[in-house]
């Protein structure tokens, strides 16, 4: 499989990609190590997983340089990419012993009742290109701890990357026979949803997700899906500063040129600051640093995947026939690599496909409203439900916008913002089931009952 640097389109590495046989191989001898991996403590893995973390971090300049090579992600983000991830392991270190333990729930006479939770076996994690690190994390190590084996396929676009957690987990401890990598396209990812595996764990795009839900439905196995998203702000007349909440909304829109599954995908601005915030907001998105992205100060890189671009000028000329301003950007940028201007288009309805459809690449639609009774309906106007956020200076006005919401997620006066303490979950079309927090590590788990009678 040929690795192509998106910033230039030239080929940087040949690697071998899997065969079915490999697949099988792996597979097979993932179920045998499972079981003595199962059999050792938490804490005996989570030594493993603690060691992993601190090797990451002691090569995080090789590593963020070889993400940036493959990705085009900007290596500063690369950078804080590796550094952030790190809180998975804290938090596991900190949180996975307590979670795991058994309960006992009833000890009354001779009756005893107590949830013992026993890992799944082995399970696949099909991830994602964007942020391999943290939605890589969100999986496998939480899968590990739990006792499972884990056969990891990364992205195409980042499997230098997963060779490189691979070699790393290995490293640490992790026996060769409990963390596998394979390399390969959808179609060997495709072939593991045809292969005997105790749970489907798939971060991507909402089409891939509804096919491997569909495709793994009769196993009668756990399946858990992060998906995309066309995530909704909305800046509130009473925001105390106009010009840093068009600064924040920005970012939360542009960092890693927008290819997040969390990116603000749709602005909506209270019709009193309208002028202010969007002459401010186009003024932040002209200023940015487009180039090199192995340049520390670069803040916009090529996208990663040159397909991107034919969606992202068909939804700028979608909305400019349908009445949208472009004030910034709105083209490719001419020669080598898959470089995309950042696009403001202002004037925006949801008759446009910028403000319904997931855009993921450096286009904002930016939507004047009238009222929060206005807005709540538009940001609930949506196939998607991942996050929803608010800014304002009013906490219970935001409050009862973010009530509303259908979304796993919702923000105030912030956005773009996962943490590892709360449950990262996507409703309707953005998914199903959570990673992170307790909740996503009993996603690894299955429960068992045990009723006890002394006689
Ligand atoms: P994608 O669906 O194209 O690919 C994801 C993975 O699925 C890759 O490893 C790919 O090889 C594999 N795949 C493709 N076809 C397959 C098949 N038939 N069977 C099995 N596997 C197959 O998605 P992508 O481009 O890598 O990621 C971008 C999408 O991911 C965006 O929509 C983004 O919003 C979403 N995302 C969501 C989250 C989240 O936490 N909710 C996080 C990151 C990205």
């Amino acid at each position: 499989m040929n690795i192509i640097n998106p910033a230039t389109g030239a080929i940087i590495s040949t690697i071998k990609s899997d065969t079915r046989e490999d697949l099988n191989t792996k597979l097979a001898n993932l179920r045998q190590g499972q079981k003595s991996w199962a059999k050792k403590t938490v804490e005996e893995r989570l030594n493993c997983i603690k060691k992993y973390g601190e090797l990451i971090q002691e090569n995080k300049d090789k590593l963020a340089h070889i993400l940036t090579s493959e990705t085009g992600k900007p290596l500063q983000q690369s950078l804080n990419e590796i550094q952030g991830a790190q809180n998975r392991v804290t938090h596991l270190s900190q949180n996975a012993k307590q979670w795991l333990a058994p309960e006992v729930l009833v000890h009354k006479g001779t009756t005893l009742e107590r949830i013992k939770y026993e890992p799944l076996g082995v399970i696949a994690n099909i991830s994602a290109w964007n942020f391999p690190y943290n939605v890589g994390y969100n999986v496998f190590l939480y899968a590990l701890v739990a006792g499972n084996s884990v056969l990891y396929k990364p992205s195409e676009y980042a499997a230098l990357t997963g060779k490189q957690f691979e070699y790393y987990l290995h490293q640490s401890g992790v026996p060769k026979d409990v963390f596998q990598c394979v390399i390969g396209d959808g179609r060997l990812g495709q072939q593991i949803l045809e292969s005997k595996v105790d749970g489907y764990f798939f971060t991507g795009s909402h089409k891939t997700g509804l096919h491997i839900y569909q495709t793994v439905a009769s196993k009668m196995v756990p399946v858990q899906l992060e998906l995309g998203g066309k995530d909704p702000l909305y800046v509130a007349d009473d925001v105390v500063d106009v010009k840093q909440a068009a600064i924040n909304a920005a970012e939360g829109a542009f960092y890693n040129n927008g290819q997040s599954c969390c990116a603000v995908e749709r602005i909506y601005i209270a019709v009193g600051i309208y002028d202010e915030f969007v002459k401010a907001f186009t003024e932040e998105v002209k200023s940015y640093k487009i180039g090199d992205p192995s340049d520390l100060s670069t803040f916009i890189g090529p996208l990663t995947r040159g397909e991107q671009l034919k969606v992202l000028k068909d939804q700028i000329a979608d909305a400019i026939a349908k009445g949208a301003n472009l004030l910034s950007g709105g083209k490719a940028i001419e020669g080598k690599g898959y470089y995309f201007e950042p696009t403001v288009l202002a004037n925006c309805n949801h008759d446009m496909k910028v403000m319904v459809e997931e855009s993921f690449g450096p286009i904002i639609g930016l939507q004047k409203v009238d009222s929060d009774e206005e807005v709540i309906e538009l940001m609930l106007d949506t196939e998607y439900g991942l996050t929803s956020a608010v800014f304002s200076s009013n906490e219970e006005r935001a409050m009862n916008i973010l009530d509303a919401m259908n979304t796993g997620t919702v923000y105030w006066n912030c956005c773009d913002r996962v943490s590892p303490n709360l449950p990262w979950s996507g409703r309707k079309n953005s998914g199903i089931g959570s990673t992170l927090s307790s909740q996503g590590i009993r996603a690894f788990v299955q429960p068992k009952a045990y009723h006890l009678r002394k006689t």
